[in-house]
């Protein structure tokens, strides 16, 4: 990923791709200070982009950090990024951490960097392979209490047990796991959040320790837009069993079907339909 052409806006300008480096003694390495955001650009316009600029502060801000620069300032960064490589379909980077100034678990002298980075990112599936739904096996990471990670936040060091459960999913066949919490409640999946259709309604967790996921907020917005009831609620794994839809959201995933977690079975159908017709219309308007 890091031989090619094209450009890294970092710490304040644009940067060649493969000049786009850090020193291995980085804080953000060795001890997970460094959080980070995902967007998706369609036909130039990045969805959210505001929204997605001051998550990335709210997140540092949580980890202590202080980022150089104002939402105004990353949101038109992220307009000269996308402009530099050429890109008005595709997904954007951006990137916050600690320096190397100096290292220990203290790292009040660290400069915080930023890097934010473009690239084009085709959907993986066809329409038809979409709507057959992915399948998830269950994570055995549990998603932490909010008083044992900063849950709110988008930190690196909480996808530590993300990719480790995406991993032994994989392993196991299954596109993705779903990760329950630390009480035994469904959570989301390793890189989405997740609904499910139960008789007319849509339901969803609480995002009490897990991320609030910007996609997640639209697609409740789109849904009681449309007269759909949305209850978000703690919901246990084998209340999974009354539901005949399921689909998991998120800016990467945009709106996915599932069809299968664990034992559970559902079959895509209309109402995750409707959501990605609607979701597929706001994010293009
Ligand atoms: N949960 C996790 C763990 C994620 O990585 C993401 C993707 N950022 C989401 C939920 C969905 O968030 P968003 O809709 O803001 O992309």
């Amino acid at each position: 990923f890091d031989d090619r052409d094209g450009f890294i806006w970092l710490d304040g300008k644009l940067t060649p791709w493969r000049e786009a480096k850090i020193h291995v003694l980085t804080h953000g390495l060795h001890y997970g200070s460094c959080v980070f955001e995902g967007e998706r650009v369609y036909d130039g316009k990045v969805f959210k982009l505001r929204e997605h600029s001051q998550r990335l502060i709210d997140s540092a801000s949580v980890l202590g950090m202080e980022i150089p620069f104002s939402v105004e300032q990353l949101d038109a960064a992220t307009m000269e990024t996308l402009a530099a490589n050429g890109i008005t379909n595709g997904y954007v980077r951006p990137v916050v951490w600690r320096g190397s100034e100096m290292m220990g678990v203290a790292a009040h002298n660290t400069r915080t960097r930023v890097a934010i980075a473009t690239w084009t990112w085709p959907s993986y599936f066809t329409p038809e392979a979409r709507m057959r739904g992915i399948r998830l096996g269950f994570a055995a990471w549990k998603r932490p209490h909010p008083e044992t990670a900063p849950t709110q936040a988008k930190a690196a060091g909480l996808y530590m047990i993300c990719t480790m459960s995406k991993h032994k999913a994989e392993a196991e066949g299954y596109d993705d796991a779903l990760m329950l919490d630390w009480r035994g409640q469904v959570a989301e999946a390793t890189g989405a959040n997740v609904f499910f259709v139960i008789g007319n309604e849509i339901h969803t967790p609480l995002p009490d320790c897990f991320l609030n996921g910007i996609t997640r907020q639209t697609v409740i917005a789109l849904a009681r837009a449309k007269g759909f009831t949305v209850v978000e609620r703690a919901i246990l794994p084998e209340e999974m069993a009354k539901a005949s839809e399921c689909f998991i959201t998120g800016t990467a995933a945009e709106i996915t079907p599932v069809s299968e977690i664990g034992p559970y079975r559902f079959t895509p159908g209309e109402v995750t339909k409707t959501m990605i017709a609607e979701y597929d219309s706001c994010v293009r308007a």
